[in-house]
């Protein structure tokens, strides 16, 4: 049994940050586990700021409301899902991600939550638990599936490392020079191609 786990952001969506960062004009929003890739100090960082401009979750999600899945995601999408169990294991937030996961059709999330308080304003997060996207992988080789994963980026590097593939999809070069291991490609027809190749089943486009 096979299972295809996705990232998220970079991968399908925009990064909801950077997009945000750039409908504000706060560059020091844009920054992203590319740069920074201890997501804790990252995620203090963005709140510190958020606060400090007295932005909260409403003006973020009107700016999400506003975002498209990358050209192409949605095909994809539904090209894996023809194939393979899909299921997407992100850092993002659920309160985040919601108006682009009804694009992709809801596919499962498994990610974070917010603590926001009455005013709207964002008090705190909630990790689901520690490296989370590697502890999928591993719970889901507990219930005998066979994991071919795809990322972009320093938080998906535990989840290509632990799964049977693991593909770099549309990351920067830092990311891809690290981690010459893996498969990198850069357009959805590329990746099919991968799933096709990683997958011990006779699968075709
Ligand atoms: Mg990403």
């Amino acid at each position: 049994m096979e299972l295809a786990c996705l990232d998220l952001e970079g991968v399908l969506i925009p990064e909801i940050w950077i997009s945000f960062a750039e409908k504000t004009g706060i560059d020091e929003l844009k920054a992203t586990t590319r740069d920074i890739p201890d997501y804790d100090v990252l995620m203090k960082q963005r709140l510190a700021i958020l606060k400090q401009h007295k932005l909260g979750l409403n003006e973020i999600q009107e700016v999400i409301a506003t975002l498209s899945p990358i050209p192409g995601a949605i095909e994809f999408v539904d090209w894996l899902r023809e194939r393979f169990q899909l299921v997407i294991l992100s850092d993002t937030f659920y309160e985040f991600a919601a108006p682009l996961m009804k694009q992709l059709g809801y596919p499962t999330l498994l990610c974070h939550k917010l603590e926001v308080a009455e005013d709207g304003s964002i008090t705190d997060y909630v990790l689901r638990q520690k490296d989370p996207k590697r502890q999928s992988v591993i719970a889901f080789h507990g219930l005998n599936y066979r994991v071919i994963a795809a990322g972009d980026s320093y938080n998906d590097t535990t989840m290509l490392s632990e799964a049977e593939a693991g593909i770099l999809f549309k990351a920067p070069a830092n990311v891809i020079e690290e981690f010459p291991q893996f498969p990198a490609v850069h357009e959805y027809h590329e990746l099919k191609e991968e799933f096709l190749k990683a997958s011990n089943r006779t699968l075709s486009l």
